[in-house]
């Protein structure tokens, strides 16, 4: 019997627990025995790695959250503790290893594979659906369902209170979770970072849909655009006349229960990756596209910049 280990690294997303849980079934199923590193790279190095049971992960499928944790390990950085963690894994037999997280843990799994030779597999995990290579990451729906319940619930007050919301989603430099919002809020304006504006432009259309009757303003701006979002609220007050308030949703958007589409998710990402390295795949990246799953080699993955649907930004007003 093998041994592979699963850890989630960089920050956590709705669909861990699912992940984990089809790992640890999965892995048995194919007479491999399945260990957890809790806490990312810091377990691996601090040899935090347990054996995996069925007992471990009953009942986790809803939880949004890692049961094993994730961290960010500045250690990992450097040579002398990843080769600490390469003795941890030795210890315990581990040669295949598959990793939960975003382009960073990828990119020092790759250090890791060149220097130690652990074979691996990456699942891309981010709400912001940001890696180059795939169209889903992980986590990115429950994500998305999390904003609407938001967006649904502000528009209720806006519309009572005659105002405009800017409310702010997470995505660094990347504006999917914006944009798929905004497109499915029936919001009146969206702003992200691969559109330039001019929020001047607006000003004439704005003002006459008030005078149209319209009582209240959604904005969705994305967290990596070129001004604050208490400037925009700043803008709406003076140039457009009507009261404003800014809504940063932060980190509710990277809990809550899983939705189905990313259990599903899960479930299938963990399975191509297992069959990847029982296969004998040494370093790969699963990733989900037009053509449906496929491996791709970590350089595509993690040196190139991932690119918003250009389709999607043209839905932009
Ligand atoms: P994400 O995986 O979500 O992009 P980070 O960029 O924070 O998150 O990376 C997560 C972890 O991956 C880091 O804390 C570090 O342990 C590891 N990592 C990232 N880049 C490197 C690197 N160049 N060398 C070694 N480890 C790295």
């Amino acid at each position: 019997m093998k041994n592979i280990a699963i850890l989630c690294s960089g920050g956590d997303v709705s669909g861990m627990n699912p992940a984990l849980k089809r790992f640890v079934e999965y892995a048995l199923e194919k007479n491999l025995t399945p260990y957890f590193v809790y806490d990312g790279y810091e377990g691996l190095i601090d040899n935090n790695i347990k054996e995996a049971s069925y007992s471990d992960v009953s009942g986790i499928i809803t939880r949004g959250g890692t049961k094993i944790g994730s961290a960010r390990s500045s250690r990992f950085m450097q040579k002398k503790f990843r080769q600490c963690a390469k003795k941890n894994l030795d210890a315990l037999d581990i040669s295949l290893l598959i990793v939960l997280g975003g382009d960073g843990s990828f990119r020092g799994l790759d250090i890791f594979y060149k220097e130690h030779k652990i074979k691996f597999c990456g699942i891309p995990s981010t709400i912001d659906n940001d890696i180059n290579g795939t169209d889903y990451c992980l986590g990115v729906d429950t994500a998305l369902n999390i904003i609407k319940t938001s967006v649904d619930a502000i528009r209720d007050t806006a519309s009572s209170f005659k105002r405009a919301f800017i409310i702010e989603t997470m995505g660094r430099e990347c504006g999917y979770l914006a944009l798929i919002t905004y497109i499915t809020s029936g919001s009146e304006l969206c702003l992200i970072p691969e559109k330039k504006y001019d929020l001047n432009t607006y000003e004439e259309d704005f003002k006459q849909q008030i005078k149209n009757g319209r009582r209240y303003f959604i904005v969705i701006a994305s967290e990596g655009i070129q001004q604050e979002s208490q400037e925009i609220a700043d803008w709406f007050e003076e140039k457009i006349g009507i009261e404003s308030r800014v809504s940063i949703l932060g980190h509710i958007q990277r809990g809550g229960n899983p939705t189905v589409k990313d259990r599903v998710m899960a479930y299938k990402f963990v399975t191509q990756a297992i069959d990847a390295l029982l296969e004998g795949v040494e370093e790969a990246i699963i990733c989900y596209d037009r053509f449906g799953f496929n491996l791709k080699g970590i350089e595509e993955v993690v040196n190139n910049p991932h690119k918003l649907d250009r389709e999607l930004i043209k839905l932009l007003k």
